[in-house]
């Protein structure tokens, strides 16, 4: 899957995602944004899979980032797109580069254990590591880490999104590169394999901003120049807390499954932190790659307002043809309900639902022989004391169009606002009653069009078969 190298003035964005399982809608819109950006600017959009944990190691988990991108227009098959690399590939990559910064004394070794870190610190009343064997001179050795000898001084850390960010090297410890056993450290492979792919433009999550100026450290003593740095915001639930697997849907599968189209999602998760120019925040995504600059983004917290996704959806839907509306929604509709049928009202439906899943329950009553009446709007739809003779009259006149032949939605329409008029009630109202009758629901798509479709026969069914439930108590 690996692509030729292009040539080294292009700027190299990446998108390096640890699997866990599920792909996380924050990991989408950071992968968009790295990918509206390589696009626009020709550049590559390098997918490395951060695999060295390993119990994260598992084909299945990528193959899930691959199908996620895939789906968000993310493929690997566009030109644009290189890898996947994986970074436990890389690990003699990570600890030759350790080394040399040993070798070049910018790191040394030191044999205390966590816990004897712990207790100096705590002793001393400073936090964090105190530098204990920094002149000591130790060799490497069974059990002993190596650690980043930080230079003094402020670290200065350019971000496209937060401008300049300053950091006191006095906060920051000497941190380990690798462990006791040897084997590299997060933070050190994850600056290696950006330097070794010649990544230009690190654009990730914000929480990745205090690693940031270690990573900076680190990409100076290995002797290359830094990238451009970005921290796009975080993403936060009404309550404003970070978006957390427990309290929240996260999972952009999640989403699929639930109805929710790609081309709504991406276009909702670009505007994350970031606004298109003019009124609407509706716009297709050529648009967006041309307009998307690092420099608009916000760096507040962003909102991922669940009802506006769904507003999203809706619009993406209604700007279907009906033909692709239908095509798309098919999946959703179980396989034994009469296609031909179903062709008939889905524009109705289109008009009116949030996403796909939305489709079945709307339209399902032309399929069952019987829909099931909600108990609940039964009774509310038969509450005033109008209501039932009002469907008496209904179903005597529609019996009366029916053995005329005059079996058609408009007809339909004006027979029963008449009815409503005598009653005084207005159609919405008049309606009510019929509509649960019908469909077993007090909201829907418009009723005619449906009965004219059911049929005499089974629409007069049902009325009367409404009108024999027991009155409720
Ligand atoms: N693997 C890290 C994560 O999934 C990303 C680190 C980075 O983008 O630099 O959080």
């Amino acid at each position: 899957m690996s692509n030729a190298v292009p040539p080294p003035e292009s700027p190299r964005f990446r998108f390096a995602p640890s699997p866990t399982g599920f792909f996380h809608v924050g990991g989408a819109r950071t992968a968009l944004y790295n990918w509206a950006l390589a696009r626009h600017l020709g550049g590559r959009f390098v997918l490395r899979v951060e695999d060295t944990d390993e119990a994260r190691n598992r084909p299945e988990w990528t193959q899930g980032i691959l199908d996620a991108l895939a789906w968000i227009g993310i493929s690997p098959d566009d030109p644009t797109f290189e890898g996947p690399y994986f970074q436990s590939a890389n690990a003699a990559e990570h600890v030759a580069a350790a080394e040399r910064l040993y070798e070049a004394g910018l790191a040394y070794y030191c044999d205390l254990t966590g816990e004897q870190v712990q207790e100096r610190a705590k002793a001393s009343g400073t936090p964090g590591y105190d530098g204990y064997s920094r002149d000591r001179g130790l060799e490497p050795g069974p059990g002993r880490v190596l650690r980043f000898r930080v230079p003094d001084g402020a670290v200065i850390v350019n971000d496209a999104v937060r401008g300049r960010v300053e950091f006191d090297s006095a906060n920051i410890e000497d941190f380990v590169l690798l462990r006791g056993n040897g084997t590299p450290m997060f933070l050190l492979a994850n600056v290696v394999d950006d330097l070794s792919m010649r990544i230009t433009h690190v654009v990730r999550a914000e929480e990745h901003l205090p690693n940031t100026p270690k990573q900076q450290l680190l990409w100076e003593a290995l002797g290359a120049r830094p990238p451009q740095w970005a921290h796009v915001p975080v993403l936060v639930n009404e309550q404003r807390k970070k978006l957390s697997k427990r309290r929240d849907k996260v999972a952009l599968e999640q989403y699929r499954a639930d109805g929710i189209v790609a081309d709504a999602m991406v276009n909702y998760l670009m505007t994350l932190g970031w606004a298109p120019a003019g009124d609407t925040e509706i716009v297709p995504w050529e648009r967006i790659q041309a307009e998307f600059r690092l420099e608009d983004v916000n760096h507040s917290p962003a909102f991922f307002d669940v009802k506006k996704l769904l507003a999203f959806n809706g619009e993406y839907l209604r700007m279907r043809s009906v033909d692709e509306f239908i095509a798309e929604s098919d999946a959703w509709l179980p396989p034994e309900w009469d296609r031909a049928t179903y062709a008939q009202v889905a524009e109705l439906v289109q008009t009116r639902v949030p996403t796909l899943a939305d489709v079945a329950p709307m339209v399902d009553f032309l399929f069952l022989d019987q829909p099931e009446i909600d108990e609940a709007a039964w009774t509310k739809a038969m509450k005033p004391e109008w209501a039932r003779p009002l469907l008496i009259d209904v179903l005597d006149a529609f019996g009366q169009l029916a053995e005329r032949g005059e079996w058609n939605a408009g007809v339909l329409k004006t027979t029963l606002e008449g009815i409503g008029t005598t009653y005084e009630v207005k159609p919405g109202k008049a309606q009510a009653g019929l509509r649960v009758a019908i469909t077993g629901r007090s909201v829907g798509p418009p009723l005619y069009e449906p009965i004219e479709l059911l049929g005499a026969d089974e629409s007069l069914r049902r009325i009367r078969a409404a009108l024999e439930r027991p009155e409720p108590s």
